[in-house]
């Protein structure tokens, strides 16, 4: 369980307990636009809007911003990482244009606005959600453990994201969709 400190248990303002999500951790298979996708998910998609915050104190490794809506290429869209220290490290992605608040190396407090995920889903994602996902010691580790009175949607289910790993893909920053 969490060896975090300082935790809001929520990666959304104010929405303590009342998280929802689609696309679950682990293996997923799903059809879009009548192409059939099979990848590992590293994360969940939180579909309750709002605020993003840090779920703990932590400072800024990864940021991005300027991505205006679906890029492919860029599949995390904005998006920023925080490292928490202890091994611990989380990461929001697809968050709205030109909405992240912080900068790289900036220092961040537990419930500190990072971004927000209100008006559009950013890079290879096309329903508006965060991507939520939380590294252990460099492995990706379920989030759900990390969030309280988080529930899964069943509807939905296919939420139209997928990321196709290529050689050469920056695997930290970009398998994350
Ligand atoms: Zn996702």
């Amino acid at each position: 369980m969490s060896k975090l400190t300082g935790v809001v248990l929520s990666p959304i303002k104010d929405k303590l307990g009342e998280l929802n999500y689609t696309s679950p951790f682990g293996y997923r298979e799903f059809t879009y636009n009548g192409k059939t996708y099979k990848n590992y998910h590293y994360g969940i998609d939180i579909t309750t809007l709002g605020t993003i915050v840090s779920i703990g104190d932590g400072k800024v490794i990864e940021c991005r911003d300027g991505i205006t809506g679906y890029d492919e290429s860029k599949s995390s869209g904005n998006y920023v990482t925080i490292d928490h220290g202890n091994g611990i490290i989380s990461m929001y992605c697809h968050l709205d244009n030109k909405s992240v608040a912080v900068k790289l190396n900036d220092r961040v407090k537990k419930g500190d606005k990072l971004g927000t995920d209100i008006i559009k889903t950013t890079g290879f994602s096309t329903g508006l959600h965060c991507h939520f996902a939380i590294k252990e010691n460099s492995k990706w580790v379920n989030p759900v453990d990390y969030l309280k009175g988080i529930k899964k949607l069943d509807s939905n289910e296919t939420n139209d994201e997928v990321y196709i790993v290529k050689k050469g893909d920056r695997i930290f920053m970009e398998n994350n969709i």
